[in-house]
């Protein structure tokens, strides 16, 4: 195991469970098996446990394998986007995209909402409802629903759903069990942690995980500016942050992506641009920096001011970065008619049960307050 799983993850109850129960050490493996692998949404429809077992795990952690149950897909040409329920009741949105090449790419959520409240945002205008736990994150992953009728699964996974990921601590115990190849052992490289910029625990990931691919939303190279955008500016300055990953870049060596996004009249003038590259030319290891300039779409509950620039503007703003000599390509968008793109996991559904779901979920997870 690449880092140990804290003894909050399910896995490691039922693990434990089995060993104080005296079950032999294949049964737990046949369980992982059929949490990889197989159709079974319950421990009930594990078949290659016996009966008693099966009970018996049901009623301890409860009948569902997934600790999330699908209530509606929503389907565009290329985009598919997934409600689940988790067993308090809280709404999670989960997108897959199919990419023309052939690969398919998940987008999950780590919260419940956000409570940073960046500007640009439709989940942070709900406000957080609470942190996911590493196995309500895990499931969207692991939910049988992706392999369904023979589909492979999706071949790489980004925390760019609902919520913050670095502020939720759970989210270490999820990538171990992601990664680790006595879990879902996918590749580290094929998983994607996306942050506004919290420090601390962008700090802890890069130690943790070094192989996992980071992507740090800039969206203006003006620490004011970009304050009034990402309110966590305040807390963790954009430059705490860069001076992380330039160490991993020198550490490490592995390509780090800033995230752009382009709003027309705030952050797309000549000045934004030069800046913008002068920060990317600055860093000890430029060469493995890349910034991704994306489009801003017209979220439900972001500054209603906000406007997306025009395509060809987005076009020209890539080929001036390139200019300067930095290393940056357009974000393609997959899921604006059904509000799965950038800024656009808002979840009616979020919205309207917000009030209702969080008395519920107060067993669940002190929250790293975070002051925005
Ligand atoms: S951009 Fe990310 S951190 Fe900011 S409010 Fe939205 S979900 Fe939260």
């Amino acid at each position: 195991m690449s880092t140990v799983l804290t003894a909050r993850s399910r896995w490691i109850r039922i693990r434990d469970h089995l060993i104080e129960a005296g079950a032999p050490a294949f049964r737990f493996r046949q369980l992982l098996s059929a949490w990889q692998s197989s159709s079974a949404e319950t421990f009930a429809d594990v078949h290659s446990l016996p009966a008693a077992l099966r009970a018996d795990l049901a009623e301890r952690f409860g009948p569902r394998l997934h600790p999330l149950t699908l209530l509606d897909v929503q389907q565009d040409e290329q985009v598919e986007k997934v409600l689940f329920a988790s067993e308090t009741g809280a709404r999670i949105e989960t997108v897959v995209s199919h990419y023309r090449a052939g690969w398919d790419s998940m987008c999950v959520s780590s919260q419940a909402g956000c409570g940073l409240g960046c500007t640009f945002c439709a989940t942070g205008a709900v406000g957080l409802v609470r942190n996911l736990s590493a196995d309500e994150i895990v499931a969207q992953v692991m939910h049988p629903h992706w392999i369904r009728d023979g589909r492979p699964r999706p071949a790489s996974v980004a925390f760019m759903g609902m919520g913050e990921a670095l502020a939720n601590p759970h989210l270490f115990d999820a990538l171990t069990l992601l990664t680790d190849e006595g879990f879902a052992g996918m590749s580290a490289r094929r998983v994607t942690v996306s942050t506004v910029g919290f420090a601390p625990n962008l700090a802890r990931l890069v130690e943790r995980h070094p192989q996992v691919t980071i992507t740090l939303s800039v969206h203006s190279p003006f620490s004011q500016e970009r304050a009034r955008m990402i309110p966590l500016e305040e807390r963790f300055p954009l430059a705490q942050n860069l001076d992380i990953l330039d160490r991993h870049a020198a550490v490490n060596r592995r390509k780090t992506y800033l995230a752009y996004l382009l709003i027309a009249g705030v952050n797309d003038s000549d000045g934004h641009l030069g800046a913008l590259a002068d920060l990317v030319r600055r860093r000890s290891r430029p060469e493995l920096f890349h910034i991704s300039v994306i489009r801003y779409n017209e979220a439900a509950g972001a500054v209603p001011e906000y406007r997306a620039p025009s395509s060809r503007h987005v076009d020209e703003f890539v080929n001036g970065l390139l200019h300067r000599g930095v290393h940056a390509t357009r974000r393609r968008q997959l899921g604006t008619g059904i509000d799965a793109a950038c800024g656009q996991l808002h979840a009616t559904y979020l919205a309207l049960d917000s009030r209702r779901v969080a008395p519920v979920d107060t067993e669940l997870i002190p929250i790293t307050p975070v002051s925005c």
